[in-house]
């Protein structure tokens, strides 16, 4: 097999792999050399040097040598094999529950035996619990000691480590014999000062005993960070390209600024710095014929509709249509609501498009898109139905983007495609989400999207005050409810939010929590008019509900987290979440968000209760602590990895096999440059790296 390169050489070429063993080691993801090689020990065992027993310490992975003193099988609670080992400094016991009579026999009075394993506290002192173990033979006595450290790697049934420790041997040989071409030349990684590939592999499955085993398993070593290294120059390779693909494209250029100064003279508040720069940036990107595809970010409450209206002022006044869509109908409804209260007096009609609405409306809606007569509509999944054709589709606008598949982005733009005589034209992009994505994650997953941060409050805003309270509070809480919110000829009552929360994904169990504590608080404040919203309603109705809390016709609002995106109500100045420490932050910061919204002080209550895990409590603290998104990214990032930070349906998108977004985040800038001049330089590297790494999948959030 000399010379071929390693993913090109299957396991079945190695020594002791049938089609049996092939198929199970597939399972483990494991087809060629190159997979066996990149995968990786998650800890090493030091089987280098022998240990006393009278020395041993509970948990510490140790080798022992000594003798056999006894093997019996005891009858308690559960039959067990114990095997007494002594070495003359001490005695420790040896414990099988599964075992054969002819394992048993073999156990012999005097026998010289070697055990592998971790001792832990047990009935008879420290034990070995089904430990490995080797025993001397007349002729031959005891293998010599390993030389190196013992790799222990992740595996499946019917794959043993000795299996894999074969076969990693026999790949390594190979590597030493037939060194692999380096993807990443010599020269963009010198500064780097880190290892060849070939080094940091067999580094990696067979260190010395005196390696500093500790930076390997915690990422710290170059011999990891070599390949860290690569696979993150591997992501922004497959995001430099896929955006490449994207600028192919052409769109309309988009432009005009008449009808949005129209509107900024009519508002009661001047925009922000943030959003006039942000806004800058818009105009410059849709001015372009090549389509814009830009992330807006902006904490709840920054004001990321408004710049969302200018956009779409621009592309009206261009003579295109627009699509907002939301992920939810309470949230496009906020939108229809804003855009109609800001464009009806310019003279545009805001359209509708819901699932909700009748089949007549609809009818109606879809004949004025398709004419062209319709500018702008606003709704959820229902644009993105086949019956919705546009005249000239030049601005899609996604509101909290995390709630959409890629599918659904892509079909929404798809209803702008039009195949002309230059190519394919497709509408610009605008993409808003209120959950901060931190820095290391957006390089990462968003490397392929422009994006923009509102990263300014509107002026006058007072930070929401935050208290941890247990649930044994619960009382005083409605006590406080009933103070703040109850109508009084004296001073100005404000509104409140009770969020009711369950970590079940059930919407039938959160609707009926959320339908007992309403019955509760009815009778607990019969001062107070309370209304009620859960995602078992109608549309229609919770529409309604939520209306009348808007407009000051009810004090109390018990909600389900549907309420989570999107709803502004500033008289609303207190929040009561209960179970608050079932919910992650970015749900936490999103759900509070609701308040805050007004010039008045607003405050939000976490409710807990006992017991609270050690992440519980450090989320709550976060919480209490800080009301800045990005900060609260962050944390939530460092408490649950990128995977569940960003949903579990995009866990898929961040499918790192080696690096960590958290512990690698000093790597992603010297990856950026090195893909970057890969990419000027090298082209030749880059579909073999996107092989290695990324197995020419498509991992990224598609946009
Ligand atoms: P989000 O970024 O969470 O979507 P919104 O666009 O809903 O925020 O804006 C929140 C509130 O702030 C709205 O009532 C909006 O009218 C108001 N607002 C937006 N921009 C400004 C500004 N520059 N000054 C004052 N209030 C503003
Ligand atoms: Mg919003």
């Amino acid at each position: 097999m000399a010379g071929d390169s390693l993913s090109s050489l299957p396991l079945s070429r190695l020594k002791g792999v049938g089609p049996a063993a092939a198929e199970k080691l597939a399972k483990l993801g494991l087809h060629n050399l190159e997979d066996l090689l990149f995968h990786l020990p998650f800890r090493y065992e030091d089987r280098t040097r022998i240990s006393p027993i009278g020395s041993l310490r509970p948990e510490t992975g140790v080798v022992i040598e000594g003798q056999v003193m006894a093997a019996d099988v005891i009858f308690g609670r559960r039959r067990s094999l114990l095997c007494k080992v002594a070495d003359g400094t001490g005695m420790v016991t040896l414990r099988f529950y599964h075992f054969s009579a002819a394992q048993k026999n073999t156990l012999e009075r005097g026998r010289t035996i070697r055990v592998y394993g971790e001792p832990r506290p047990g009935s008879a002192g420290l034990e070995f619990y089904h430990p490995e173990y080797q025993l001397d033979y007349a002729d031959s006595g005891l293998p010599p000691l390993e030389k190196a450290l013992t790799p222990v790697y992740p595996t499946t049934d019917g794959v043993s480590q000795k299996t894999l420790r074969n076969l990693t041997g026999q790949a390594l040989k190979y590597l030493q014999a037939h060194p692999p071409q380096e993807l990443i030349p010599a020269q963009l990684l010198d500064q780097s000062g880190l290892p060849s590939l070939a080094d940091a592999l067999s580094k990696l499955h067979n260190p010395r005993p005196d390696d500093p085993v500790n930076l390997l398993l915690e990422g710290k070593h170059p011999a990891v960070k070599r390949l860290v290294m690569e696979e993150m120059v591997a992501h922004q390779l497959g995001m430099l390209q896929k955006r490449a693909g994207q600028k192919a494209f052409h769109a309309p250029r988009l432009g005009g600024q008449t009808l949005f100064e129209k509107l900024q003279d009519s508002l009661p508040f001047n925009l922000t710095g943030a959003q006039k720069r942000v806004i800058g940036e818009l105009m410059g990107d849709m001015k372009q014929a090549h389509p814009m595809l830009r992330l807006v970010q902006g904490d709840v409450g920054s004001g990321k509709t408004l710049v969302a209206a200018a956009a779409a002022l621009a592309a009206i006044e261009s003579g295109y249509q627009v699509a907002l869509m939301a992920p939810t109908e309470l949230l496009a409804e906020q939108h229809r609501e804003n855009f109609h209260h800001w464009l009806a007096p310019l003279g545009i009609k805001v359209h509708w498009l819901a699932g909700s609405l009748g089949v007549k409306a609809r009818r109606e809606t879809n004949a004025a898109l398709a004419d062209g007569s319709a500018h702008i509509v606003v709704g959820t999944h229902a644009l993105f139905q086949e019956a919705v054709q546009f005249h000239r589709l030049g601005l899609t606008i996604i509101d909290e983007q995390h709630r959409f598949g890629v599918q659904q982005r892509l079909a929404l733009r798809e209803k702008g495609r039009e195949d002309n005589a230059h190519g394919i034209q497709v509408p610009h992009q605008l993409v808003l989400t209120a959950t901060p994505i931190p820095r290391t994650l957006a390089m990462s997953v968003y490397g392929d999207l422009d994006t923009s941060v509102i990263d300014e409050m509107p002026p006058g805003r007072k930070p929401i005050d935050t208290l941890v309270l247990p649930e044994s509070r619960r009382p005083q809480v409605i006590e406080r409810i009933n103070d703040a919110c109850r109508p009084s000829a004296k001073k100005k009552n404000t509104q409140a939010y009770w969020v009711c929360t369950l970590i079940e994904e059930s919407e039938e169990l959160q609707a009926q929590a959320a339908e007992a504590t309403f019955a509760e608080l009815q009778i607990a404040l019969p001062e107070l008019k309370v209304e009620l919203v859960h995602g078992r309603m109608k549309a229609k109705e919770k529409a309604e509900r939520m209306a009348r809390f808007s407009r000051g016709e009810a004090q109390l609002l018990i909600a389900t987290t549907v309420i989570e995106v999107g709803v502004d109500v500033p008289n609303a100045t207190l929040m009561v979440m209960e179970n608050a420490e079932r919910l992650g932050l970015a749900q936490l910061h999103q759900l509070r968000g609701r308040v805050g919204r007004g010039a008045e002080q607003s405050y939000c209550l976490l409710l807990y209760k006992n017991p609270l895990s050690h992440t519980g409590k450090r989320r709550l603290a976060v919480m209490r602590d800080t009301t800045d998104g990005f900060v609260i990214a962050e944390e939530d990032l460092k408490l649950r990895g990128p995977g569940e930070w960003l949903g579990t349906r995009q866990t898929g998108d961040l499918a790192f096999r080696i690096a960590d977004l958290v512990r690698d985040e000093a790597l992603m800038e010297p990856a950026k440059e090195i893909a970057n001049k890969l990419m000027q330089d090298y082209p030749q590297w880059i579909d073999p790296l996107l092989r290695r790494w990324l197995k020419g999948g498509q991992n990224f959030a598609d946009i």
